[in-house]
């Protein structure tokens, strides 16, 4: 597979862009081409050193090469490298970025909402948080242990207390935790995770909402990996889907371009249900706000500069691409949910019992843990590094993270899991569309290194 799928397709383009331009002066451009090509000759060979993200062999990380046109288009907006903090910056780059956000929450079938980009999840969330505190200041922020590790940091930034419930068998938020929490009558804020990072677990939105009902309280639902699957609600299982069809009760939402929406990373997406709560971004510019009475995207953002091109690159990734289900895009993420539903299948009909995948249930989005079989918790962890250094050796690349050990002992699995420690596992995002073609052939690599390290033990 070529890094670059469609070289050439950047040219026709910065042609007419320069059309655009050509009533001013000519410009002298002295550059020397020569030591640029010195340079970007090392540029290439410093990035050999990174793992080979774009191809489907790299099914480790969360990590999506970007689509070609939003590459082509990013690249064409360096040109001018608009800066969607104000109009002055980035008037035609602010516009699609409305545009493009307004797509986004349709995806969620929102019509009224108050958005914007980010330059990441994280920053997302920080701005939803925030707004969050300043509805219900000295209220908790509860999230689950599975959640991203981001919101108790940003809580602790803006000074809000945060405290964890425990997740059950999958990973998902505890109800009976959640519950005994509410009671205490003093948390603001559930943060819920459409998607959680490890594996991909979702927590029971319909039935967190209809908690809210009972004690009030607001709902911020962190789906920055996971959001895009309110597309393909029929790939899904019943449980998550009831979950993804609660999104309309949501407070706000966070979600990432930058991981699932093919684009460049930069990209990172808000939305609130209540636009009023942008009377909280109230401020004024002195050097800024001036040249246009409508709307400069910085009234309504914490962060002031920002890549104007990643807006270019969204809207023209969605103009390709549109968030509609059955579209072509949908279709993507419903081949990399076959390949993580069909590599689990693979795992559990082993047979040789090497393999332990979740005891409780099958994964829920794109992403497939296990643990390794072994006599003891600290072997099954040298295995899954054995075996994830095996399969590099194979340019096979996964990756490894951290599970509570009960999530792979039959137990029952309506009860809570209890806390016996971690254990390392392996870890593989199928997030490419290619990677539901690639299935059989990462399969092989992955049982050669498995054999190779299981016959090295005995
Ligand atoms: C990745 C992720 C984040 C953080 O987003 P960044 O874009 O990496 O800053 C937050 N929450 C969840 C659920 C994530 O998967």
């Amino acid at each position: 597979m070529p890094i670059d799928p469609v070289p050439g397709l950047l040219s026709r383009a910065t042609e007419l862009l320069e059309s655009e331009f050509a009533s001013l002066p000519a410009l002298e451009a002295p550059i020397d081409t020569t030591a640029i090509g010195e340079v970007l000759k090392a540029v290439s060979h410093r990035l050999g050193d990174n793992y080979p993200y774009f191809h489907p062999l790299y099914a480790g990380q969360m990590l999506k090469p970007p689509h070609p046109v939003a590459r082509a288009a990013y690249a064409l907006a360096m040109n001018l490298n608009p800066n969607n903090h104000a109009r002055d910056g980035g008037r035609a780059s602010s516009e699609m970025e409305i545009e493009a956000v307004r797509q986004i929450a349709g995806m969620f079938g929102w019509a009224e909402f108050l958005g914007h980009l980010t330059s990441s999840g994280t920053l997302a969330n920080l701005e939803a948080l925030w707004v969050a505190g300043q509805l219900a200041p000295g209220k908790r922020i509860v999230g689950s242990e599975q959640a991203h590790y981001t919101h108790r940091r940003i809580s602790a930034v803006l000074k809000l207390e945060y405290a964890e419930v425990p997740a059950d068998r999958l990973g998902r938020m505890g109800l009976e935790a959640l519950e005994a929490e509410l009671r205490k009558g003093d948390v603001g804020t559930v943060v819920v995770t459409l998607g959680t990072t490890a594996i991909g677990a979702v927590d029971p939105l319909d039935r967190i909402l209809a908690l809210k009902a009972r004690y009030g309280f607001r709902v911020h639902v962190d789906s920055a990996y996971g959001g895009y699957f309110q597309l393909i609600p029929e790939a899904l299982e019943s449980p998550a889907r009831r979950a993804f069809a609660g999104v309309s009760g949501a407070d706000s939402l966070v979600i990432d371009p930058h991981k699932h929406g093919l684009q460049p990373y930069g990209c990172g997406c808000v939305l609130f249900r209540d636009p009023s709560v942008g009377r909280f971004y109230k401020h004024d510019s002195p050097y800024t706000y001036f040249t246009s009475k409508q709307l400069h995207l910085g009234e309504i953002s914490l962060e002031c500069s920002r890549a104007g091109a990643a807006a270019v690159a969204l809207w023209a990734t969605q103009t390709l691409l549109p968030l509609t289900p059955g579209g072509e895009f949908a279709r993507g993420l419903a081949k990399g949910r076959a390949a993580a539903k069909r590599l689990d299948g693979l795992l559990r009909s082993d047979g040789s019992g090497r393999f332990r995948p979740l005891a409780c249930g099958a994964p829920e989005l794109d992403i497939v843990v296990w643990k390794l079989g072994a006599e003891t918790p600290a072997e099954a962890s040298e295995l899954a590094q054995d075996i994830f250094a095996a399969c590099a050796t194979r340019d096979l690349h996964l990756a490894l993270v951290q599970l509570p050990l009960s999530w792979f002992q039959p137990a029952d699995c309506d009860g809570s899991s209890p806390d016996v420690g971690l254990v390392t596992c392996l870890r593989s995002v199928l997030m490419k569309p290619e990677h539901d073609a690639w299935l059989e052939r990462i399969w092989e690599r992955l049982m050669g290194a498995s054999a190779d390290v299981f016959e090295r033990q005995t």
